[in-house]
């Protein structure tokens, strides 16, 4: 399990006591310190004393959420990964619902927030928007969550991209599902994300992962779809200007009309090629990383 905390320290001996009380020994619990600047490193490292089987580690600086959850991967032993949020608004009980779905047969699963609970508009727009955008099983990507380990593992996750590991990994082919879960009220300690903040990163990472997701596949085809119709469209109109001129009286509108259409369609169709060339050093960049694997 892999917990991140972002000056969490009030949380801390509760989220070890907690966990260690209600799952079984074989859970191992990676704590990661994503460079807070409260303590919790040390009383995170005095707590883990007490118990075994729980890893404490450190950023020298505050990477973010996303960054956490990678050094925890990296320092994990099991099989199945639970990320798990070190301000204890999920119940213990829930990852252990989670972890026997991924043990049905499942490669990811999430949770989905039932009850009322805070800023559930915000997440419910958020969601149809994702599902909208990403066609995903599931109605919350953004709760509790639980994998196989190679599902985070064959991602590459960018800053703030934590939100998105569910439409990743649908789209790598995994098997994803869901199950209801409970959310709690922040016992201690702050959001660390203000909804402002959190609205427009959100929005926009979901514009990006989006993008990659489609248009950065298949560069030319996108684009050149939009260009070839903006082309077309400027020669029609330019036709429709010549004989207007033609036959009495030039309209100067339409003129600017066509210069735009065309201009765009060439913009467009440039940015196809462009994309193109992106992509297949990607692809190429992506089957070295696979081979030093
Ligand atoms: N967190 C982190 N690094 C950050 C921000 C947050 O490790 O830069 C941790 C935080 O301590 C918490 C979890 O990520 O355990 C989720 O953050 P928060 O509770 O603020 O978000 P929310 O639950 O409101 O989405
Ligand atoms: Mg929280």
């Amino acid at each position: 399990m892999i917990c991140p905390a972002y000056n969490e320290k009030e949380n801390i001996p509760f989220l070890f006591k907690e966990l260690k009380e209600k799952l079984n020994k074989d859970y191992e619990i990676i704590l990661v310190d994503d460079g807070s600047n409260d303590g919790t490193y040390e009383i995170a490292l005095e707590e883990a004393r007490k118990y075994d089987n729980i890893k404490v580690i450190k950023h020298l600086k505050n990477y973010g959420k996303t960054e956490a959850i990678i050094s925890g991967l990296k320092a994990s032993s099991g099989e199945i990964i639970v990320i798990y949020d070190a301000d204890r608004q999920f119940l213990p009980e829930d990852i252990i619902k989670i972890v026997e779905k991924i043990e049905e047969g499942y490669d990811l699963v999430c949770g989905y927030k039932i009850g009322k609970y805070e800023k559930k508009l915000i997440s419910k727009i958020y969601n149809f928007l994702a599902r909208l955008l990403f066609r995903i099983p599931v109605r919350d990507i953004n709760a509790l969550k639980g994998m196989r380990k190679e599902v985070l593992e064959n991602m590459k996750l960018r800053k703030d991209w934590h939100r998105y590991i569910v439409p990743l990994a649908f789209h790598l082919g995994y098997k994803v599902t869901e199950i209801p879960v409970v959310l709690r009220k922040r016992e201690y300690g702050l959001p660390k994300y203000s909804s402002k903040k959190r609205i427009i990163i959100g929005f926009f990472d979901l514009l990006a992962v989006a993008f990659q997701l489609t248009f950065l596949k298949k560069p030319m085809l996108y684009f050149g779809t939009i260009g070839l119709a903006s082309l077309t469209f400027g020669f029609l109109v330019g036709l429709l200007a010549i004989i207007l001129r033609l036959f009495g009286h030039g309209y100067r509108p339409l003129l600017y009309l066509v210069i735009l259409l065309i201009l765009s369609g060439i913009l467009f169709f440039s940015l196809g090629l462009i994309g193109e060339v992106q992509t297949s050093i990607i692809e190429r960049l992506e089957d070295i990383e696979k081979k030093l694997k």
